[in-house]
């Protein structure tokens, strides 16, 4: 059986969402005519949410389970999802109901007319505190400012990836992950489809500020060089203070200033090049870190059960 729609849903502790969203889900791929598998994948979650996902899967053989033996995370488990996928067309979309299912098949309209990849974009984000829009909104302008490829701004994973596109993602092994940004690396005819992004329906967020910074210092070190150019500049602005201060210092000190006198200027000077030393160090770290995970080699997840291959 060919299938045409293959619908990604990452889950972690999702269990007051999961029937709810298997229904609309049920419903709108429905409506295509066309056939459809929905890939639930099972990020270590602790609440049930795996049970209730075997449970789906023993009702309706379209549900295939791909089961995490523990947490990796939400860029993980939806590169696993495109891992197993079998569509023409691949949809990742939350498994909360952030992201209506309804909107797939305006995604699929814009598949239809000969886009690659249809990404959804949020005009408007209901239910979430101001600090998590304040910073997503700064977080996506500063990626777009900084990195070497162009990602649409407000923009999540929730979008449609052709066949073509995945395939291409799926050779791209890296650990650090920021698929919106491979997405757009990859190239093909892109478009954008607005739509709201509603409230959690149930549960709260698995996206505490802690995994939303590593999630945004994967994007930076996978698509830009920028902070390690950083030290660059800021290492000639120093320099070229230093060059033009020795003059001007030893011609106020002929001269009889007592201006730059004593420890205050020194200590002060001392400690902020340290400080910018280390952190210059630190942002090496983050990059010397990263390469030596790629370097281990050890694979992006571990299954506890993969899903049938038919
Ligand atoms: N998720 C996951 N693994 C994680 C964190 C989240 O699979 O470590 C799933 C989660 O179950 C949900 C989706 O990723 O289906 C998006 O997470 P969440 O709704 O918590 O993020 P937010 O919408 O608050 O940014
Ligand atoms: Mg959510």
């Amino acid at each position: 059986m060919a299938v045409t729609y293959s619908i990604i849903a990452p889950i972690y502790n999702e269990i007051d969402n999961i029937p709810e969203f298997y229904r609309r889900v049920k419903e709108v791929m429905e409506s295509t005519g066309k056939n459809w598998e929905l890939l639930l994948i099972d990020d270590g979650s602790t609440d049930g949410s795996t049970d209730k996902i075997r449970e789906l899967a023993a009702q309706d053989n379209r549900v295939r389970p791909v089961i995490f033996a523990r947490n990796f995370g939400h860029q993980i488990a939806v590169t696993a999802g495109l891992d197993y996928s079998r569509g023409e067309a691949m949809v990742i979309i939350d498994a909360d109901l952030q992201d209506p299912p309804e909107v797939i098949l305006e995604l699929a309209e814009k598949w239809h007319a000969g886009f690659e990849v249809v990404y959804a974009v949020r005009t408007e984000r209901e239910g979430e505190s101001w600090l998590k829009l304040w910073t997503a909104s700064l977080f996506y302008r500063l990626i777009y400012r900084i990195t070497d490829v162009k990602i649409p701004l407000d923009t999540g994973d929730f979008r449609l990836l052709d066949r073509k596109v995945v395939d291409v993602m799926n050779t791209m092994r890296e650990r650090h992950r920021f698929l919106r940004g491979m997405a757009a690396w990859v190239g093909f005819k892109q478009i954008g489809v607005e739509y709201k992004r509603v409230a959690r329906q149930a549960g709260e967020t698995k996206y505490p500020f802690k995994k939303m910074i590593l999630l945004a210092l994967n994007a930076v070190t996978s698509f830009s060089y920028f902070p390690l150019q950083m030290a660059t500049y800021f290492g000639f602005l120093a320099a070229g203070i230093a060059i033009i201060a020795i003059p001007v210092v030893i011609i106020m000190r002929l001269t009889g200033s007592q201006a730059f006198i004593g420890q205050a200027t020194t200590l002060i000077s001392v400690l902020l090049l340290g400080g910018v030393q280390l952190i210059s160090l630190g942002v090496l770290g983050e990059y010397i870190g990263r390469l030596y995970d790629e370097a281990k080699g050890r694979p992006l997840y571990i299954l506890r059960e993969a899903p049938d291959k038919e």
